[in-house]
């Protein structure tokens, strides 16, 4: 069984480019150009160059002695929390505009639901000089003004989307529509491991860095180079397929995911994808998705905006389907309890999204020998106010 990607682009059943005819070209440029950009010298030495200077990698991997204490296993923390700007999705955004410069595009697009990866696009588009719209859901815009402000001081242009509910799957087919009028001269930066073959595959890749470097760190602290688990939540699935990537293949590691069950997934307030999705076509990809049983897509609901996406990274539908992987539904309460936790064991304050797999802990029945390694997506200062508001659910 193959974990990776086809050279048709599939993830087993899942994955494939399907696209409008004008954007065909792009995809299949996009397709012809990424590997052997990202594989050339030239990029990696940049792309590293950045990832150190600016990003601030590697990033630690810290073991947690309380959390680990209170699991009765050995839990070692993979601090994407620590990157400059706040999350993993800056690995990506990076690698994606020096791929963009190197097929010689002169603009660059992106979407964004939370803001989090609109910030991202937007930080290395003020860094390399390069013209940047980032679409945004008008109801995502009312809720993440701060995201929205950063953006704009960093020289983007929000674009306010008005269709449908508002939210990041709107703002993902206004995206589509703009690069379909504009393909010669467009970059479209995707955020997370979806959309048309090849964007999956390009974000594994440059997310690959989180497991690299575990691979790396982890023998001088546990005195082998691979854990019992890797462990990290899917949105779409970046930050957990750089947590995976370089263990795919190495039945010894167990993969576990959490993806967000918002008030439960078997309820209609859920954004559960591989609970509670059926096999569809979302943004380019064939995958799971939340939707009818005539295929109209279901708004999905999570406390946590950056896991409110009603499709999921081809590469999960299949790590899933063939039992890879172990998928849980982490409900709002769950996570939120859990983000208390970590902060008053550790000191360290998670993203909403990565506490949704800290949750996780309790469901699992680990051993003292265990070695345990969980990704911390992001950092949580940008919940603030969703914590506090939520804060019953810790009590
Ligand atoms: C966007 C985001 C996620 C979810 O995206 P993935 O592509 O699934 O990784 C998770 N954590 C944080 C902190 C994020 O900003």
């Amino acid at each position: 069984m193959s974990y990776n990607i086809d050279n048709k682009g599939y993830y087993g059943e899942f994955g494939g480019a399907f696209v409008p005819e004008v954007l065909y070209k792009c995809t299949d440029e996009l397709r012809r150009a990424y590997i052997p950009i990202i594989e050339s010298e030239e990029f990696q030495s940049e792309y590293r160059a950045l990832l150190r200077d600016y990003v601030g990698r590697p990033n630690p991997l810290y073991e947690a002695k309380r959390l680990s204490e209170k699991y009765g296993a050995r839990i070692f923390l993979k601090r994407e929390d620590l990157n400059h700007t706040g999350a993993h999705k800056i690995n990506n955004a990076l690698g994606q505009i020096l791929l963009a410069k190197k097929m010689g595009k002169t603009q660059i697009i992106a979407e964004t639901g939370a803001g989090q990866h609109g910030v991202a696009t937007a930080t290395v588009c003020a860094l390399m000089n390069m013209p940047c719209t980032v679409f945004m859901g008008e109801t995502d815009i009312q809720r993440q003004m701060p995201n929205v402000e950063r953006m704009k001081m960093l020289g983007t242009r929000v674009q306010s989307v008005t269709s449908g509910n508002m939210t990041l799957k709107d703002a993902v087919n206004e995206a589509i529509r703009y690069w379909c009028c504009h393909p010669a001269d467009t970059f479209y930066i995707m955020g997370s491991a979806v959309g048309p073959h090849p964007y999956p595959d390009i974000v594994a890749r440059l997310q690959s860095i989180i497991s690299e470097e575990i691979k790396e760190q982890l023998p001088e602290k546990a005195g082998r180079d691979y854990p019992d688990y890797l462990m990290a939540c899917v949105g779409g699935g970046s930050n957990a397929i750089g947590t995976f990537y370089h263990y795919l293949d190495d039945e010894r590691v167990t993969l576990v995911a959490a993806e967000a069950g918002g008030m439960g997934w078997d309820t209609d307030k859920t954004a559960a994808t591989i609970h509670s999705g059926s096999v569809g076509i979302l943004h380019g990809s064939k995958t799971l998705v939340l939707q009818t049983p005539d295929g109209q897509v279901i708004e999905p609901y999570s406390i946590s905006a950056g896991l409110d996406y009603p499709g999921i990274g081809p590469v999960h539908a299949h790590l899933a389907q063939s039992g890879r992987a172990t998928i849980y539904s982490v409900n709002d309460d769950e996570a939120v309890r859990a983000a208390y936790e970590l902060t008053r064991l550790e000191g360290i304050i998670p993203a909403m999204e990565s506490a949704h797999i800290l949750a996780v802990l309790p469901k699992m029945n680990l051993k003292p020998s265990d070695v345990v390694v969980i990704t911390v997506s992001g950092r949580g200062d940008k919940d603030m106010l969703n914590f506090l508001n939520n804060k019953q659910y810790a009590e």
